[in-house]
């Protein structure tokens, strides 16, 4: 028996957006065919839409002479983006293969099924855009896990699972697009007490003052609103989730950026986020939280 009641293919949960900027992020993420991204899922079937963190190895990379480096830059980046992945499901802690994950924000569903291979539990995610729903679940259905993997279009502020259901969630690079204080209150109602809470975001940096030039090019590139460090610590404090870990990944993110301006997939944006890494006023951090 299926342990998910309702076919996989079933992905249509709201009929839309909750509000205008949403409708915004569903298109945005429905017409978002990024050569990066596809290129890299393409590797091992694995999509992710985040950035990577860890050493590059240059020895896989070869030198710029060599006719196959483009291929093995690209698989290189996918191989630092599932090791982001898998520093995210770390914090998560222990999951009982009966357990239920939640991936709020889910894109293509990359780290669903890296949650689902880790655990053998039943991961629901979420997201806006229903190409991405339908890519997800696609993609379950092909590795055989359909019954563990879902993901519907959804809003991550109006989540279809009942209080204290969920035994671990994450924000996987989606937190910028709501209000902070809305999220965590969410995921603090489906998330059993004791249950862990992980996000890996940018957030710019308090130190710095308020948001740079840099960041405000992120912001307007992505039409997200990246929130302060600060933000992040003060809405989970209110909402009963309280920070366990608190990582700054910054110089573990930077060769993942340093390689991939110099690959032919540049998007434009690697400038910006390689700038204010380095200026101090943008961070790349973990945090995870229990809820209590
Ligand atoms: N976590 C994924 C995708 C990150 S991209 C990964 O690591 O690969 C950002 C995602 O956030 C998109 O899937 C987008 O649809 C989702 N998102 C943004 N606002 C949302 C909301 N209010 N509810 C549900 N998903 C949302």
């Amino acid at each position: 028996m299926s342990i998910i009641d309702t076919p996989a293919t079933d992905t249509a949960v709201i009929p839309g957006p909750a509000t205008p900027y949403q409708g915004d992020i569903a298109r945005y993420w429905n017409n978002e065919a990024r050569p990066v991204n596809l290129r890299l899922g393409d590797v091992d079937g694995l999509y992710h839409h985040h950035y990577g963190i860890g050493a590059v190895d240059e020895a896989a990379i070869g030198d710029p002479a060599d006719s196959e480096r483009e291929k093995k830059v690209i698989s290189e980046l996918h191989r630092l983006e599932s090791a982001q992945a898998d520093v995210l499901l770390d914090h998560l802690g222990d999951i009982p293969a009966d357990g239920t994950l939640l991936d709020a924000g889910c894109g293509r569903g990359g780290s669903m099924v890296m949650a689902h291979q880790r655990f053998g539990c039943k991961v629901e995610g979420l997201t806006l855009s229903s190409k991405q729903a339908d890519f997800g679940n696609n993609r379950a259905g092909e590795l055989g896990i359909g019954d563990f993997v879902r993901s519907r279009v959804c809003n991550m502020l109006d989540m279809p699972f009942e209080n204290g259901t969920i035994a671990g969630s994450w924000n996987n690079e989606s937190s910028m697009y709501v209000d902070l204080h809305d999220l965590f209150a969410e995921h603090s109602r489906v998330l059993a007490v004791g249950g862990r809470y992980v996000t890996i975001t940018g957030c710019w940096n308090p130190k710095y003052g308020q948001p740079s030039k840099w960041v405000s090019q992120i912001n307007a590139h992505f039409e997200c609103n990246i929130h302060s460090r600060r933000e992040y610590l003060r809405a989970m404090a209110d909402n009963r989730l309280v920070p366990q870990a608190v990582i700054d990944l910054t110089p573990d993110t930077l060769p993942y950026w340093e390689l991939r301006a110099t690959s032919s997939l540049v998007t434009g944006i690697e400038e910006a986020f390689i700038n204010s890494y380095k200026d101090g006023s943008f961070q790349y951090v973990l945090i995870a939280a229990d809820r209590v």
